[in-house]
């Protein structure tokens, strides 16, 4: 086992071939982001913007909630910041969108699905984005939790355009998003997988319920499956959008059409790290304290060796044995 703490992140993820690697961070406000920003974090992978108003009777005021986005902004100028709309419900209820009568939170009216029954709060946090990230220097990018089907992504990619924000993406965490991914990456611009709740789907197992830890883990092959056709998905839509020609990632990296990135606690493991880069993740977000190991584990190996990895990970029978052969081909984890 390697030390906790190895060092410093230098602000740079890459693999050990110089194939880079954005690391992200997930903050919930202006205080992480100060600290993601002195962790180095190459920018901010999920803004969890229902973490501003959990204690809230009433929905914030557009100004208030522009005031709340554009602290975070300021943190990250001239860099990505992917903020995502209210992820109410389950396990964040939000007394003004979720209905506490519900009898399976998890499957009920949570996430981007708020929006039907209270349509205006969707409208009014988008204005306030928009509004912030207008007078701010960060790219912000703006992404939708919970979303099903490739009309949803139509339906939030529109309304993002009508408030003014030019990068409408979605996240992936219910199965049927990540098996309809190229559907749903016509109108959305990019994907954020998140597997937390696609793992906690995928397997049917309550993420809450500590009993049920060994179902709920990122490393199932079931979950690893998903992922990768997430990417494929992806990748088949960035070709039809670019008129059916084939081309290679490697193109496509650094401004792929459809990037696709992890923002789950997936994304801070080390050694699912180099599988999800292998399976063809773009960027991965993670708690600030994660990054340096993060870094630390990817820097040793390069593309082809993530891809062999991930092979190695998809073709594992269990959770178990897809950890255990995957640390046995990176020295640094063995
Ligand atoms: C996830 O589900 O993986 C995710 C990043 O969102 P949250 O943990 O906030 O539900
Ligand atoms: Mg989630």
């Amino acid at each position: 086992e390697r030390a906790a703490n190895p060092s410093v992140f230098n602000g740079v993820g890459a693999l050990s071939d110089g194939f880079s690697v954005p690391l992200l961070a997930n903050i919930g406000n202006a205080k992480d982001a100060k600290k993601a920003a002195a962790a180095n974090a190459e920018g901010v992978g999920l803004f969890r913007t229902e973490f501003l108003f959990l204690d809230r009777a009433d929905e914030p005021p557009v100004d208030e909630q522009e005031k709340q986005y554009a602290e975070v902004f300021a943190e990250f100028p001239g860099k990505k910041v992917v903020i995502r709309t209210l992820d109410a419900g389950a396990d964040k209820p939000l007394p003004f969108v979720t209905d506490d009568t519900e009898p399976n939170p998890a499957l009920g009216v949570r996430g981007y699905r708020t929006s039907w029954r209270s349509p205006e709060v969707l409208t009014n946090q988008l204005t306030a984005i928009a509004r912030a990230a207008d007078a701010s220097e960060a790219d912000v990018w703006v992404m939708a939790p919970m979303i099903a089907t490739a009309a949803e992504s139509a339906d939030f990619a529109q309304q993002c355009t009508e408030a003014g924000i030019k990068r409408p993406g979605i996240m992936i965490e219910i199965p049927a998003a990540a098996l309809t991914a190229d559907k749903l990456l016509t109108d959305a611009t990019f994907a954020s997988i998140g597997t937390n709740d696609l793992t906690q789907y995928t397997m049917a197992a309550d993420r809450q319920l500590g009993s049920l830890a060994e179902l709920n883990d990122p490393w199932q092959p079931g979950l690893l499956a998903l992922v990768k056709a997430s990417v494929d998905g992806a990748t088949t839509a960035g070709e039809q959008l670019a008129g059916g020609a084939t081309t290679s990632d490697d193109e496509h990296h650094g401004d792929p059409i459809r990037p696709v990135g992890v923002c789950g606690e997936a994304a801070g493991d080390p050694a699912l790290a180099v599988v999800l880069v292998g399976l063809g993740v773009s960027t991965l977000s993670m708690t600030p304290r994660s990054l340096a190991n993060v870094a630390e584990i990817l820097a040793s190996v390069s593309r082809e060796d993530a891809r062999r990895i991930a092979r190695i990970a998809l073709d594992a029978p269990s959770a178990a044995d897809a950890k255990a052969g995957v640390r046995a081909e990176i020295p640094l984890l063995e």
